[in-house]
């Protein structure tokens, strides 16, 4: 990444594992580790963990997510949480459009839009997901997909509205799967985002904007991932259970 035009930013993905007593002793356990983070570190939990992961960060350099957020402010949406109730508990950021919202809870590329614009609304910072399926790939319609994805998903949002965003890359083959993406097949990504964003909004915005890479990045593969200059950060599943290894990747970033 470009150090002088964007701060690296590491965040967890924790999907739906801990309870709030294990989110209260992994958040203490990571702490110490990322002290002194050269970049930006969040955690983004289950929404029962959400009240004691910002308990147990307060004070420190751990920002807190929630990973999805219902469009409508309220209303009859059984099971759903708005982003009102997000920004109203004091949380700062939320995930849009991750592949397994997509392919288990039929989120498309226009709810992923109305879930983004909601959470803007309500003042969160978005980590919006985009990514290819394996079919795609192989195809050859990787960029085609990923810039259609980005291309609704900020539809509805000023250029000012962008610096709220985080985009995430992560192609659906790679999440989970222990199968990461090759450096340059995520930085190729990431740049083609980046051309988009420029020209969606401008050449200085697209500096600015922070594109992650997420699909099994760990401690043994951030730093060559990180060290691409497109890739400004990493959305992390698995590997950010796990004090240690969610604090490697976070030191890999910081250098
Ligand atoms: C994710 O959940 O966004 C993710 C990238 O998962 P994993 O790191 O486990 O592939």
């Amino acid at each position: 990444m470009d150090k002088k035009l964007r701060k690296a930013v590491i965040a967890g993905n924790w999907k739906m594992n801990k309870t709030p007593e294990q989110t209260e002793a992994l958040i203490n356990g990571i702490k110490p580790l990322v002290a002194s983070a050269e970049c930006d570190v969040i955690v983004c939990v289950p929404f029962v963990c959400l009240d004691a992961a910002l308990k147990a960060a307060e004070g420190s350099n751990i920002k807190v997510g929630a990973q999805n957020c219902h469009w409508a402010k309220s209303g009859a949406f059984t099971g759903e949480i708005s982003a009102d109730m997000l920004a109203s508990m004091g949380v700062p950021y939320v995930i849009t459009g991750h592949s397994e919202r997509r392919t288990y809870f039929g989120d498309t590329d226009v709810t992923v839009k109305n879930r983004t614009r909601a959470a803007l609304d309500a003042g969160l910072t978005v980590i919006l997901c985009v990514g290819e399926h394996l079919e795609q790939r192989e195809q050859g319609t990787t960029f085609e997909v990923v810039r259609a994805q980005v291309k609704i998903a900020l539809g509805e949002v000023s250029e000012q509205e962008l610096e709220r965003i985080i985009i995430a890359y992560e192609p659906v083959w790679a999440i989970g799967t222990g199968k990461t993406a090759t450096a340059a097949q995520a930085n190729e990504v990431n740049k083609a985002i980046r051309e988009l964003i420029g020209e969606l909004y401008s050449k200085a915005s697209a500096d600015k904007t922070v594109i992650q890479y997420g699909g099994s990045m760990n401690g043994a593969n951030a730093a060559e991932l990180l060290a691409q200059y497109d890739v400004d950060g990493g959305l992390i599943g698995g590997a950010s259970l796990k004090a240690a290894e969610f604090a490697s990747i976070v030191t890999a970033a910081s250098k």
